[in-house]
C-alpha cells in the first residue's frame, strides 16, 4: 500500500522524526486550522515529480492561497487529481539530501541508500551510496557515520544519528517496504527535517495494524512490492501460480517489480486497476500476464486488458498466457484488438527478456 505524502509524515511524526508542520486541507471543505504564511502548497498524488509538474508551490499571502488551492486542486498530475493538499510550513533550506530504505531480499536486510545531493533532480542521477542495515540493529552510530560522509557533513553524525535511528524504527514497527525522503533539508539554522516522504506498507502486514484507516484505499493482500525499480510487473491468478511467475520472471536475471494474485473471481474492474497501479513504477519496462482461468474467465481478462490499452497511456509491452474457462472467446477478442497472446510462459519471458534487453 503505497502512502500519500502527509499520510507517511504523519507516521514519521508519530515515530519521533522531523517533519514540518503542515494542515490537510481538503478542495471546497472549511479550513479549520490557521494558516501561517509562508507555506508550501503540495498536492497529495500517489506519484513523485509533483515539484516538476507543478505541484508544490510556495505561498506568502491568503489571497494567493486560495487561487492556489484552486489551481492545484484540477491540476492532474500523472493522471492523479488530488483529494487532499497540504500546506506546509515553508522551510529555510541549505542543502537538499537523499535518503532511503528499503528491503533487500537477496541479503535480507534492509538497504538503505544515500545521496548528498537530493530533491527534484535525483532521477537519472548515479552513484548513490548503498549500504546495509541488519534487521534488529541496536547501535546506530557506524551508519550516521556512513551518512555523515556520504553528505560530506563530518560535524553532523550526532543529528544523523537520531534521524536515522528513528527512521530505522519506524519502517520496522510500521511493516514499511520502502520509506523514501527526498529531500531530507538541512535548514540554514542545522537543523535536519524530512521535506517529502514517500512511504509503502506491506499490505501482508494489515492484520497487525488495525491502525492503517488510509482514506479511499482498498487494502489489497494480493498486491505486494517486491522491488520498487523492478524491470517486469507480474499479474498472474492464485498465489501459486502468481508466485511461480516471480520466480520465473528472476530465473530469467529480469527483476520482478510486484507480486500480484488477481484472484479467482477477477473481473474487468480488478484487473484494470491492477494496471493502473502497476503504472505507478517508474522502471517496469514490460508486463508478463499468466492466467489460468478456472472460476475466472479468460474473455474478461481479455476485456481488460483491452481496456487497459486504450485508456492507459504509455503502457508497456504485454506479453500474456491465458488458458482455461472461455479461452477461445479471449483469443476472439484480443485478435480483434490486434493484441498478441502466446501460447506458454516460456514464450512469454522470453519475448519479455527481448524487450528488456533493446
Ligand atoms: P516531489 O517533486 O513530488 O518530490 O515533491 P517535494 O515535496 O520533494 O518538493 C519538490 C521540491 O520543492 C523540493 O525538492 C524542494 O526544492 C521544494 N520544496 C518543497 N518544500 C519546500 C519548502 O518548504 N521550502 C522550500 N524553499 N522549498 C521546498
Ligand atoms: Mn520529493
Amino acid at each position: 500500500m503505497k502512502l500519500l505524502e502527509y499520510e507517511a509524515k504523519t507516521i514519521l511524526r508519530d515515530s519521533g522524526v522531523s517533519v514540518p508542520e503542515f494542515v490537510v486541507v481538503k478542495p471546497n471543505e472549511p479550513i479549520l486550522e490557521p494558516i501561517n504564511f509562508p507555506v508550501v502548497v503540495k498536492s497529495q498524488v500517489p506519484v513523485g515529480g509533483r515539484g516538476k509538474a507543478g505541484g508544490v508551490k510556495v505561498v506568502e499571502t491568503q489571497e494567493s492561497f486560495l487561487e492556489t488551492l484552486e489551481r492545484l486542486s484540477l491540476l492532474e498530475i500523472k493522471g492523479h487529481l488530488p483529494q487532499v493538499l497540504i500546506a506546509e510550513q515553508k522551510l529555510d533550506i541549505a542543502h537538499e539530501r537523499y535518503l532511503s530504505l528499503t528491503i533487500d531480499r537477496e541479503s535480507s536486510s534492509i538497504q538503505l541508500m544515500a545521496n548528498a545531493d537530493g530533491g527534484v533532480d535525483v532521477e537519472g542521477q548515479t552513484g548513490f551510496g548503498i549500504w546495509s542495515m541488519e534487521y534488529g540493529q541496536t547501535d546506530f552510530r557506524l551508519t550516521a557515520e556512513v551518512l555523515a560522509g556520504a553528505y560530506h557533513e563530518p560535524d553532523d553524525v550526532a543529528a544523523l544519528q537520531d534521524i536515522i535511528e528513528k527512521l530505522y524504527n519506524c519502517f520496522i514497527s510500521s511493516d514499511a517496504t520502502l520509506c523514501e525522503i527526498n529531500p531530507l533539508v538541512k535548514m540554514t539554522d542545522g537543523q535536519y527535517v524530512c521535506a517529502d516522504a514517500k512511504m509503502e506498507l506491506d499490505d501482508a502486514a494489515a492484520f497487525r495494524h488495525p491502525d492503517w484507516n488510509f482514506e479511499d484505499r482498498p487494502k489489497d493482500s494480493n498486491f505486494v512490492t517486491l522491488d520498487p525499480g523492478g524491470n517486469v510487473a507480474t499479474i498472474a491468478n492464485g498465489a501459486g501460480l502468481a508466485m511461480a511467475t516471480v520466480d520465473a520472471v528472476a530465473a530469467c536475471g529480469m527483476k520482478p517489480a510486484n507480486f500480484l494474485d488477481v484472484g479467482g473471481g477477477a473481473n474487468k474492474n480488478s484487473v484494470l486497476a491492477a494496471f493502473q497501479r502497476i503504472m505507478e513504477y517508474p522502471s517496469v519496462r514490460v508486463i508478463v500476464i499468466n492466467i489460468f482461468a478456472g472460476i475466472t474467465r479468460c474473455d474478461e481478462v481479455a476485456a481488460a486488458i483491452i481496456a487497459a490499452r486504450q485508456e492507459i497511456a504509455d503502457l508497456p509491452p504485454l506479453f500474456i498466457r491465458l488458458a482455461g474457462t472461455n479461452y477461445a472467446a479471449a483469443v476472439d477478442l484480443l485478435k480483434a484488438a490486434d493484441i498478441p497472446i502466446l501460447a506458454t510462459l516460456e514464450d512469454c519471458l522470453e519475448a519479455a527478456q527481448r524487450e528488456v534487453r533493446s
